[in-house]
């Protein structure tokens, strides 16, 4: 297995290489999660109705009197409060406490809602980094979610920005080089990095 510090020297070799990255801004909290609950339409509409589901529990937790409303059709969440703000007061740990037990949210969306909407300092793992970790053999093929998510949060610095860049980018290079199907390494920023063999 590679050293594991060697994740934070991918992180600067991705930010070299995509030293730009658009990010949509003036987006309230809501909206922030609502794009970060991305995949096919399918999975998103499941994603998005458990994230319903789990607003109108905790509003009603907070006594704010506040319907909240999930519209199939167009997977819009309605709610008075978009910067949910009822979830303001709790504590990262909790509040990923809280997501991770609600039926329908995963430890991979509760982070990238953390990472994201709350601005914690939580790494999010997703497929992509996934793959990356597995094929650069720092994971074999059984780890899992918290395994990977605590390497990631061991090789860099507890930093909101950094792990958000780090992200955005991994799922750029995921797109561009790591794909599922097929991996571009011969012409991949991190193929400086490929003396490892894959854990499988
Ligand atoms: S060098 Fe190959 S395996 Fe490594 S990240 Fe790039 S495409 Fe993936």
């Amino acid at each position: 297995m590679p050293p594991i510090k060697e994740l934070y020297s991918y992180y600067k070799t991705l930010l070299d290489y995509y030293p730009e990255v658009q990010t949509p801004s003036g987006l309230n909290r809501l909206e922030i999660c609502l794009a970060v609950l991305s995949g096919p339409a399918k999975i998103k509409t499941t994603r998005v109705r458990a994230l319903a589901g789990f607003l109108a529990s905790e509003a009603q937790v907070a006594a704010t009197q506040m319907t909240v409303e999930f519209d199939a059709a167009s997977g819009a969440i309605r709610l008075a409060d978009p910067q949910l703000t009822f979830l303001a007061d709790l504590e990262a740990d909790e509040l990923r406490r809280r997501l991770i037990a609600w039926r329908g949210i995963g430890p991979e969306s509760a982070d990238a809602l953390l990472l994201h909407a709350f601005d914690a300092p939580v790494f999010a793992v997703n497929s992509r980094s996934w793959r990356l970790l597995r094929r650069h053999g720092f994971v074999g093929p059984e780890a899992d979610y918290e395994e990977m998510r605590e390497l990631f949060q061991a090789a860099l610095p507890e930093d909101t920005d950094i792990y958000r860049r780090y992200y955005r980018r991994i799922t750029l290079l995921g797109k561009d080089f790591c794909r599922s199907a097929k991996f571009l390494c011969s012409s991949c920023p991190l193929k400086p990095y490929m003396e490892y063999e894959p854990c499988d």
